[in-house]
């Protein structure tokens, strides 16, 4: 009978991603995909380290997990992604029946750090078994001292090596997929973990990428999402070593040879000409890096839709110069304004982070100064979490829990309000809509503008009668679609021309 492994995802799209090629690569060695994690011989929680909040959830979930074992003592249990890298002596400490560990520049080795936990598991076994002989015993509980260790840690690389993936490849079903165009990131924002635990960047070779979105495309998905911490530093460091060094390198290149810089608008372009995809978007752009080189290509290119996460993180600058972001808000607005005189009616988010460390009354009131002036159609909120090994954890964490709560409060209201008004423009227009599966009630169907707003399509009645999820065809069609109502939160429309859609 083949193994079953269930995985588990926690954080954020590149987990999501490296969590599909996890399911891949073990597939591709035998392994079936388990729905249950009662079901399966292979348990793994990919996990997220950039809150705590995020790191509890998962250590809860494991520990519920292990219980599993007093039925099933061969069942292995496997943390891996950015907590294994970053917890990895609590894990084993607070999760005693954890086999695994693995971090995210360890994913690739995978099927050879499980096939390591089931030998040593096996020696263990055999070694038992000669102990109890030698005893002359059969029923003696088998736990030694001397026993090794069945367990092991994976966490020293120091990058993801891109160019040793084993075979396997494995997707969500759906119209919209993923694809990892580089790993890692060689920014220090204070509060951040993440260049610790994925480590230093590294870029996917373009040929790579074009097969990659060739092979979806003919696969039937319609919008591609290409993924990195900094997708805007892609093309600095390939796996063969060849690549730009740098922002200073960039720029004599970009001065001296711009033909031959091959960086994120130069990728931009190329998968644009050369693939038949219908629509891309990527994320994560730094703003720093965010060039009116990377604009142009987003006008430029018909596939690119009119939308653009640019996470802010704070409205002042204080507080920027403190996370060590690299911009002034002078500077992030005036590339705002430059990408708006360009692209009209693209559409923003942001992540902004409140209570970081000295955050005052007016340097809060400066992002809410900021956020109206930008009017982002979304925007995600974060209350700052310390994070060991960080520069800002060193720091006093002086704006108490419930200042951090109440801003939190202010700016979620804020953005509804903000939000609501962006998507009030949007009524009584007609846009494209790609529907990308049903909604969430009988006979409605969900899909996206190109501007990324979430878009409910009403139960056709025939449809609704029957139970089913509207017309079935129309999945992964593009439509066009007007609006008839607006929230702060979604946008509900009908098919224009005819259907009852
Ligand atoms: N690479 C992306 C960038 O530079 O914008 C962000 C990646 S990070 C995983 C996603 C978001 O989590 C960040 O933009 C930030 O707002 C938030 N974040 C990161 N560290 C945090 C911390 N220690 N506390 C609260 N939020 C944090
Ligand atoms: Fe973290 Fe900053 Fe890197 Fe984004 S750019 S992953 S926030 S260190």
């Amino acid at each position: 009978m083949r193994k079953g492994v269930y995985l588990q995802t926690y954080g954020c799209q590149m987990n999501e991603r490296d969590s599909e090629e996890v399911l891949g690569m073990l597939t591709a060695q035998g392994y079936e995909i388990a729905e249950r994690p009662e079901a399966a011989d292979v348990i793994l929680l990919n996990t997220c380290s950039v809150r705590a909040h995020a790191e509890e959830r998962a250590f809860g979930k494991m520990g519920e997990l292990q219980q599993l074992k007093q039925t099933n003592p061969d069942l292995i249990l496997g943390i891996i992604g950015c907590m294994a890298k970053l917890q990895r002596e609590a894990i084993f400490k607070r999760l005693p029946q954890v086999d695994l560990i693995a971090g995210p520049a360890e994913l690739y080795d995978l099927p050879y750090l499980l096939a390591e936990v089931q030998e040593r598991k096996q020696r263990q076994i055999v070694a038992r078994g000669s102990r109890l002989e030698a005893l002359g015993k059969s029923d003696q509980p088998p736990a030694s001292s001397l026993e090794p260790s069945a367990k092991v840690m994976a966490v020293g690389r120091a990058f993801r090596p891109l160019d040793q993936k084993p075979n396997g490849d494995w997707r969500r079903p759906g119209v919209t997929a993923f694809v990892t165009i580089m790993e890692g990131c060689d920014k220090a924002c204070t509060y951040c973990i993440v260049p610790m635990t994925r480590g230093a960047e590294i870029s996917r070779p373009t040929e790579e990428i074009l097969d990659e979105i060739a092979g979806l495309a003919g696969l039937g998905y319609k919008e591609i999402t290409l993924l990195g911490q900094n997708v805007n530093s892609y093309g600095k460091r390939f796996p063969d070593g060849s690549g730009y060094r740098g922002p200073l390198g960039r720029l004599r290149l970009l001065e001296e040879n711009p033909e031959a810089l091959l960086d994120f608008p130069a990728l931009l372009r190329r998968i644009d000409g050369e693939s038949s995809v219908e629509r891309l978007r990527f994320t994560t752009s730094h703003p720093f890096d965010a060039t009116p080189r990377l604009f142009e290509a987003m006008r430029d290119c018909g596939s690119v839709c009119e939308w653009l996460h640019l996470p802010v993180q704070s409205g002042s600058n204080r507080i920027l110069r403190t996370m060590r972001r690299g911009y002034t808000c002078e500077a992030y607005l005036e590339k705002i304004e430059r990408l708006r005189r360009l692209i009209p009616d693209i559409s923003l988010s942001t992540d902004i982070i409140v209570g970081f460390p000295g955050e005052t009354e007016e340097d809060f009131e400066q992002t809410i100064s900021l956020m109206r002036e930008v009017e982002y159609d979304n925007a995600f909120l974060f209350k700052y979490s310390p994070r060991p090994g960080t520069d800002a954890a060193a720091w006093v964490d002086d704006v108490p829990r419930e200042v951090k709560e109440e801003r939190n409060q202010i700016l979620l209201t804020l953005q509804d309000e903000i939000s609501l008004k962006r998507h009030q423009r949007l009524e009584g227009q007609t846009v494209e809509v790609l529907i990308e599966g049903p909604g969430k009630h009988d006979g409605q169907l969900f899909g996206r503008t190109r501007g990324n707003h979430g878009v409910i399509l009403p139960a056709c009645p025939e449809a609704a009668e029957a139970g089913r999820e509207g017309p079935p065809s129309l999945i992964g069609e593009t439509i066009q679609v007007k609006i008839t109502k607006a929230t702060a939160h979604t946008l509900f429309g009908e098919r224009c021309n005819g259907s009852s859609h």
